[in-house]
């Protein structure tokens, strides 16, 4: 029996999965697992207690003799809990997280046994770096890399099964200092939006001295049963369908969205949900997306850092819990053809020390005028550095999505309603004329009552825009489902610290002149509406008029990985991460070197799948049938049975063979093709080759075919779960 077979027995074997215990309170178990500020208080010295505080606050350097107390407290604190190993715990390039464990036992050296963990130990690692990417920095600089605590994300204790670990989360940087992760870089652009929002805020409120970015994403991902999921090797080398016939029902009917979820599904995130309480995560919706076996869940929003950090920590927890219920999640962003691919969107604001979210609306026409500063700001960042916006959010599995009327297209607009269209309209409309003190447009900006009309609005058109207001945030949705936020918020945040370092710059330079503070906020805010106007966008971003108003205004439509990534190393980046303290050149070169490897790596590999899928289960079933129909018309002609009554079976004969040498033959000049473009020596040409030469040739073509073999061969022959299982049987 064809493993096809054996999954789908195993699933019908299954007695509607595993036993999850009632719910408990979220509350009672919440932040369990995690070295909280109260967890802190009890196990940490004063000294220590206040030396963390003021680092998680303020960047305050932790000196050694304090470490030492505060991993005195962490381990026992962790020993409390049943912990006997501890590990870094960091987002390397991979887009995994890693990990090395060590335990807290050692041998003196008088031979005595003792557990122990220090300050050293808690405040640097150095983890075998050699083998994860570092675009060449290493080779150029530093051989091996050290990873180094992140204060302000606190520790917590990873349970797998009996076994509990801490976990400290960290940054992971060379030894000549560049990075080799995402959390480094998005610290630095954290604390550049800090400082120049802080400026900028000063305007309004001198009491603000803190500006936090937050961020709440949305998850959406596949569960699928995980027999059915072995059974296709695509699925478990690249978490995407190279195959797959569409099935009769897909997501048409739209019934899967607002349908109940179903009862296995529902036992699985129950789990996974209660693992991610105790490690603080604070979820709060689940619900069914549209496609069939698809999902989302969303938490309440976190300071950037920490989302980052549970969004990884989530992934890798679902995937985990997933497996105690004989599921497979599936992260890709676009594992199946034909209903819709995975997203992750960033709901992403800015949250001052004093309390105000400064991208809502206020009640003041004093706060108005902040919000409008920073929403201004925003629109102004996203016009200057779309490309850069586009590159952040480019990956091979992204590429199947994006511009797929489903996602929103490669070309980077912002949606702000029309209220606000209206209210950017009669500001620019008074170019040329003096704003004074008492100028209506200031005075009047009577922004919260129309909210309720404004979240109205949000409901339906702005689901096309990748970058949309939403009321009191804004939701940047090109964002892919596999992908960790750490880089487009790394991008997002920088090029809003820019922004807002310049506004600050050039409202000054108006006040020097003689304006008073408010009149030359309002003409800056109207220089840079007339500046960005262009990239806004309130139509349909799935149309085709769309790409040509587009390229009209001039804004970038770049629908491929290789070349999306060209803006990382553009002059303007460069000038931006390097004045911002984000990146240095080299780093953004490394950067931009991994990525187009990664690129190539995935086209590469769903290459090889595609021609071994053919190669060993689509063509020996469609030969076993053309075999049968062979057989049955040689009987039929022997039997002296008139030719007109088998000529159907020879039409299918002729069809079937058809495909066969169609297939036989694309898969053999697809792999000419990748010879030639694996001998090219440039990243960034070879990357390209791979896109036009392997995939854009070979991979719509080679797949036409098999899916119209998987409906002419006899389904008992056919060894590959069908879309219809894969999608229905959960
Ligand atoms: P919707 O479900 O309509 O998209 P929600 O208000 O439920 O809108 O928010 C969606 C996501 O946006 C949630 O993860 C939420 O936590 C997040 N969010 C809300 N306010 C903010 C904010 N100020 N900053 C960042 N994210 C936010
Ligand atoms: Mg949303």
């Amino acid at each position: 029996m064809s493993l096809r077979f054996q999954a789908i027995n195993n699933y019908h074997k299954r007695s509607g999965g595993v036993e999850v215990g009632p719910s408990t309170k979220v509350t009672a178990i919440f932040g369990e697992n995690v070295f909280t500020q109260k967890v802190a208080r009890e196990f940490l010295s004063d000294e220590a207690y206040k030396s963390l505080n003021a680092s998680i606050r303020g960047g305050k350097k932790i000196d050694r003799a304090v470490a030492n107390q505060i991993a005195a407290g962490l381990r026992s604190w962790a020993e409390s809990k049943g912990v006997t190993h501890y590990t870094h715990w960091f987002q390397p390039l991979t887009g995994t997280t890693a990990e090395k464990h060590d335990s807290f036992f050692t041998i003196k050296s008088d031979g005595t046994a003792i557990e122990e963990f220090d300050g050293a130990a808690l405040i640097q690692q150095e983890p075998d770096a050699s083998s994860f990417p570092s675009g060449g920095l290493r080779a150029t600089f530093e051989a091996r890399g050290y990873t180094a605590w992140d204060p302000s994300s606190p520790a917590f204790i990873m349970e797998i099964g009996h076994g509990r670990t801490l976990c400290i989360p960290t940054i992971f940087v060379a030894y000549t200092g560049e990075s080799l992760d995402y959390k480094a870089p998005l610290l630095k652009a954290l604390a550049a939006l800090d400082k120049a929002a802080v400026e900028v805020c000063n305007y309004f409120d001198k009491n603000v001295t803190k500006v936090t970015a937050t961020l709440g994403w949305e998850q959406e991902y596949f569960v699928i049963d995980e027999a059915l999921a072995n059974a296709r090797p695509d699925l478990l080398l690249t978490e995407r369908t190279v195959y797959g016939a569409a099935p009769a029902k897909g997501q048409q009917l739209d019934d899967h969205y607002f349908g109940s979820i179903p009862e296995r599904v529902y036992a699985f995130m129950r789990d996974f949900e209660a693992e991610s309480y105790k490690l603080g995560i604070p979820l709060r919706t689940r619900h069914n997306e549209v496609a069939p076996a698809q999902f989302e869940c969303a938490p309440i929003f976190e300071e950037v850092n920490l989302a980052v950090d549970h969004n990884t920590l989530l992934m890798d927890v679902m995937s985990r819990v997933a497996k105690r219920h004989k599921l497979r999640v599936l992260l890709h962003e676009k594992p199946f053809a034909g209903i819709n691919g995975s997203g992750k969107h960033n709901n992403w604001s800015m949250a001052t020390d004093t309390g105000v979210n400064l991208l809502a609306p206020g009640k003041t026409p004093k706060t108005n005028l902040m919000f409008l500063t920073f929403f201004v700001n925003t629109i102004k960042a996203v016009h200057d550095y779309s490309g850069l916006l586009r590159s952040a959010i480019a990956s091979a599995g992204n590429d199947f999505r994006l511009g797929a009327n489903e996602a929103p297209p490669a070309i980077i607009s912002v949606f702000v309603g029309e209220y606000l269209s209206r209210v950017l309209g009669e500001i620019e409309g008074r170019v040329g004329e003096k704003f004074d003190e008492q100028d209506e447009a200031i005075l009047k900006l009577d922004l919260h009552r129309s909210i309720p009309e404004l979240l109205l609005d949000n409901t339906d058109r702005n689901r096309t825009s990748p970058f949309a207001f939403t009321g009191n945030k804004f939701e940047f949705r090109a964002v892919g489902s596999s992908a960790n936020c750490g880089n487009p918020m790394t991008v997002l945040n920088t090029i809003m610290a820019d922004t807002l370092r310049t506004f600050k710059k050039d409202v000054d330079a108006l006040i020097e002149k003689g304006d008073k503070k408010e009149v030359a906020i309002m003409h800056i805010i109207q220089k840079y509406i007339v500046e960005s106007k262009a990239v806004l966008f309130e139509g349909d971003g799935y149309s085709d008029d769309w790409e040509v108003e587009a390229e009209k205004r001039g804004l970038p439509n770049i629908k491929t990985t290789p070349l999306a990534l060209d803006a990382m190393i553009s002059e303007k980046a460069k000038h931006l991460f390097t004045t911002n303290g984000v990146y240095s050149e080299s780093e953004m070169e490394a950067r931009h070197e991994i990525e187009l490897e990664k690129y190539i790596k995935k086209v590469q590999i769903e290459a090889r799948v595609m021609g071994d899928l053919a190669t060993n289960h689509i063509l020996p079933a469609a030969i076993r049938y053309q075999n049968q129909l062979i057989t049955n018309v040689r009987g039929l002609k022997d039997l002296g049975i008139d030719h007109a009554l088998y000529s159907t079976q020879l039409t299918m004969l002729e069809k079937i063979s058809e495909h066969i040498s169609v297939i036989r033959y694309n898969v053999e000049q697809m792999v000419e093709a990748r010879k030639v473009s694996n001998n090219i020596a440039d990243t960034r040409e070879k990357a390209i080759s791979y896109q036009t030469e392997v995939k854009d040739k070979y991979f719509d073509l080679i797949r036409y075919h098999v899916d119209k073999l998987e409906l002419l061969v006899a389904d008992e022959e056919w060894t590959l779960p069908k879309y219809r299982e894969l999608l229905f049987l959960r």
